[in-house]
């Protein structure tokens, strides 16, 4: 049996928090299958970084530092990765579901001859083989797949594991890749304008839908709750499409995927695109007028009420109990 490779990922310097939740899933796999963790860092001047993920909880941590590799390009990535699998002799590559993980996740797949199971949440361990979980069907079923094959590689979704918050030893170690497969040219990077908000690290989260009505009520009814719980707002997919907030906010399929600790969803019917978004949270409550909305099917606590004497009223309560 071989070991898990996770493959961290390298933003403005650091490595990614999703990189931290790879290493939460990978040792679950690891202590209930009999492997090891090792990690892999790819980059240029990545040193700190790659020494950091090594003591909390990378363990021996493979580093490829390579001008090359500086900034992400399928070529480089996949021989390093390649490079990678081999030197930790990994039979479990752990890659996270971001827009580089999609890319290059399934072609290191294809050229290992490994199975492929993308998108997971979860790992479970039966008979010391591992069992991972991925919604299928928009969320309506989970779907529990193990790997025939000798190698697998799998993706997994920011934001289904928390952040591995321990320690480890094993230190870095240089790896050395071929990097003459490179066919892109690197020009530059263009940062998407942010409104500053990470939906998939919030541990509340306060959701308003179509039942809003209008979009200066999300600044007027739910970002006051959402700023008194210390949380952020959050919308469904109509609320984005008609223009009222940006796509940062949409939960869902086709938005972000979250789990807080705490999800309050105000007009907004439960759609199954959007229970995908957020079924997993914590603790749910649900206010819609409508007592047959499907969003009550998940909700930890219901309130059929209308959400303009509810919301506000909350917003109060909340804030007389913080004093
Ligand atoms: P509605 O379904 O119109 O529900 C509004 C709710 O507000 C109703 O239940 C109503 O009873 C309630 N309401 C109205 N007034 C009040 C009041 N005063 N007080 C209390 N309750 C009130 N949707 C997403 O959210 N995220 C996605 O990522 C997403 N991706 C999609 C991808 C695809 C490919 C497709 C086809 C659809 C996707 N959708 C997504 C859309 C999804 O199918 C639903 O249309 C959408 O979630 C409905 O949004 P809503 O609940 O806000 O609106």
């Amino acid at each position: 049996m071989g070991n898990v490779l996770v493959v961290a990922e390298i933003q403005n310097g650091k490595v990614r928090e999703a990189s931290y939740e790879l290493l939460t899933f990978a040792k679950k796999l690891a202590e209930g299958t009999g492997r090891g963790v090792k990690s892999l860092v790819i980059g240029s001047g990545v040193g700190d970084a790659a020494a950091a993920f090594a003591s909390k909880g990378g363990g021996e941590t493979l580093v490829v530092e390579d001008a090359a590799v500086a900034n992400y390009n399928v070529d480089g990535y996949r021989a390093a990765i390649r490079a990678g699998v081999e030197a930790a002799d990994a039979d479990v590559v752990l890659i996270s579901n971001t827009p580089s993980g999609w890319d290059v996740a399934p072609r290191i797949a294809a050229g290992l001859d490994a199975g492929f199971i993308s998108d997971c949440f979860g790992v479970e361990v039966e008979g010391g083989n591992a069992v991972f979980l991925r919604r299928v069907f928009n969320g309506k079923l989970d779907a529990r797949l193990k790997s025939s094959s000798a190698k697998t590689v799998v993706t997994v979704q920011p934001g289904a594991c928390a952040a591995f918050a321990g320690s480890s030893e094993g230190g870095t170690k240089p790896l050395t890749a071929d990097f003459s497969g490179i066919r892109a040219k690197f020009v530059e990077v263009k940062v998407a304008e942010s409104k500053g908000i990470d939906l998939s690290k919030a541990e509340v989260i306060v959701s308003g839908g179509r039942g809003l009505g209008a979009p200066e009520k999300f600044p007027e009814i739910i970002q006051p709750l959402a700023d008194a719980l210390g949380g952020a707002m959050g919308a469904s997919r109509p609320v984005v499409d008609a223009g009222w907030l940006p796509h940062a906010y949409q939960v869902g399929s086709s938005g972000q995927v979250v789990q807080p600790k705490l999800y309050i969803a105000a007009g907004i019917s439960g759609a199954i695109q959007h229970l995908v978004g957020m079924k997993a949270s914590n603790f749910i409550i649900a206010i819609n007028k409508d007592p047959d909305a499907p969003i009550f099917e998940v909700a930890d606590l219901g309130v059929v009420a209308d959400l303009f004497e509810i919301v506000p009223a909350l917003t109060e309560a909340v804030k007389a109990a913080k004093g």
